[in-house]
């Protein structure tokens, strides 16, 4: 199984980078519960300060292009990919050398759109191969946008979050399928904020073991 956690860190200049709150907290927990459950497990981790299982492969990255190469090198031999990163959606257009200097006038930040790297694992896959996203978005809009993200994006799995999950300890998801189906931890495991993120982790790992296993 492949999991990516955290941000990504897309330069500006020398020493400046945008970023987001992701903590990577949730892929880590991803990755810890599937190697207990015997899987063999690579961990694509961005820039977090939160330490990832010790029994597991790490690999880090910092920029969505660094995540991009990691991508391609190691989504073909996986069986399935969990994308839990927070991958920016926008970057810098080109990086300014040295450190650009503090001015009177406004400084304009020209920002590119940035791949894609999910939708582009899985219009690559092979027939057995799994893609399961994440999505984070405010509650009144979550439903509509991820089925509409599933689609898009050609998933056969989306894990969508309310906004406050990010940088939690809580998580409160649903996970939606391409043929409408939608599934969630019972409600006697989760409290009125929602799960811890290792106990869900573990039930993520379990349904995706239980969905999954024909492919
Ligand atoms: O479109 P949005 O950013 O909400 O989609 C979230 C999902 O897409 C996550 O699984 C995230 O890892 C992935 N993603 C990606 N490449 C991007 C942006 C998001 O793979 N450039």
């Amino acid at each position: 199984m492949l999991i990516t956690a955290g941000p990504t860190h897309e330069p500006i200049d020398a020493v400046r980078y945008l970023a987001n709150r992701s903590s990577g907290r949730m892929g880590i927990a991803l990755a810890a519960a599937a190697r207990k459950a015997g899987w063999e497990v690579t961990l694509l981790l961005g820039p977090v300060h939160v330490a990832p299982p010790e029994d597991v492969q790490v690999i880090r990255f910092s920029s969505t292009a660094d995540l991009e190469a990691l991508l391609d090198a190691h989504f073909p031999p996986c069986d399935v990919l969990v994308m839990a990163a927070a991958v920016a959606d926008y970057r810098p257009r080109g990086v300014s050398q040295g450190k650009l200097a503090r001015g009177e006038q406004k400084l304009m930040l020209e920002l590119e759109p940035t791949p894609d790297l999910v939708a582009k694992c899985a219009a690559r896959r092979r027939p057995h191969q799994r893609v399961v996203g994440f999505a984070l978005e405010e509650a009144s809009i979550l439903d509509e946008r991820a089925a509409e993200k599933l689609r898009r994006k050609k998933l056969d799995a989306l894990v969508a979050n309310p906004l406050a999950t990010m940088g939690a300890s809580d998580v409160t998801a649903t996970v939606y399928l391409p043929d409408g189906r939608r599934s969630s931890p019972a409600k006697t495991d989760a409290g009125e904020t929602g799960m811890d993120k290792n106990a869900f982790a573990r039930w993520l790992i379990d349904w995706i073991g239980a969905e999954f296993r024909e492919g």
